[in-house]
């Protein structure tokens, strides 16, 4: 089962190896399994548990939000996406590859859509942890000077992304192979559709702040990149 979870860019990144441990590991969460009208199927895809406990990421973001959004959203589109690939050619692909094959593609949006906002999604908790965040050292850091000059200039650069993404979407720090961009993106949508390499991102729809933040997702962005970011996370994302 891992081999359809994690796509050929994660394994490169390896990413998930220490988190997934095939269908099993579907996590209930305290906010329980979704009720939907749609068959709660968990194969052919699963996602990884959260790498943390639910309360890891308060108070920058409470339990009650990531017990939600994981429990409830991420595993949600978990679902959707099993109905949607059932007996067809998508079953027998990895994630990745039914976003790059579905992206843009007609009449195939809502399986688009479910594919990549679970792949976004365990991306997004991975890039997080408890602790993190501020002006990273190493590799990543040297990077982020040169191409943005300072981190600060990454700060505000992100920041804007995220609030400039009218509406739900994430923003995200890639790289195009030669220099890290910040990027934004609507809805399900990945910068891997675009040819880059996701690095870091925060999910920006509403339901990932508003029963901490209400309407003030400029706090909580800046929260999670001065709090929360995994940056060792964020370095081994990088190409080599
Ligand atoms: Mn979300």
């Amino acid at each position: 089962m891992e081999e359809r979870i994690v796509a050929n860019g994660l394994t490169r990144r390896d990413f998930l190896k220490a988190t997934l441990a095939g269908t099993a590991v579907l996590a209930v969460s305290s906010a329980g399994i979704p009720s939907t009208a749609w068959a709660q199927r968990t194969s052919p895809f699963g996602i990884p548990p959260l790498p943390y406990a639910e309360d890891a990421l308060a108070p920058v973001i409470s339990a009650r939000t990531v017990g939600f959004h994981y429990g409830k959203h991420h595993l949600g589109y978990l679902y959707i996406l099993n109905d949607l690939v059932q007996s067809t050619p998508y079953e027998k692909m990895n994630l990745e590859e039914i976003v790059r094959a579905t992206a843009g593609v007609s009449g195939k949006a809502p399986v688009f859509n479910a594919a990549a906002q679970v792949w976004n999604h365990t991306f997004y908790w991975n890039g997080m942890k408890a602790g993190g965040g501020g002006k990273p050292a190493g590799e990543i850091g040297k990077r982020i000077e040169k191409d943005f000059g300072s981190y600060e200039n990454f700060r505000k650069e992100f920041v804007g992304a995220a609030l400039g993404q009218f509406g739900s979407g994430w923003a995200w720090l890639a790289t195009d192979g030669k220099a890290l961009k910040v990027v934004k993106t609507p809805n399900a949508e990945n910068p891997i559709t675009r040819g880059l390499t996701p690095l870091l991102t925060i999910d920006v729809w509403e339901h990932a702040y508003y029963l901490d933040y209400q309407n003030r997702r400029k706090d909580f962005v800046e929260a999670s990149l001065d709090r929360l970011v995994n940056w060792a996370f964020v370095e081994k994302s990088l190409p080599r």
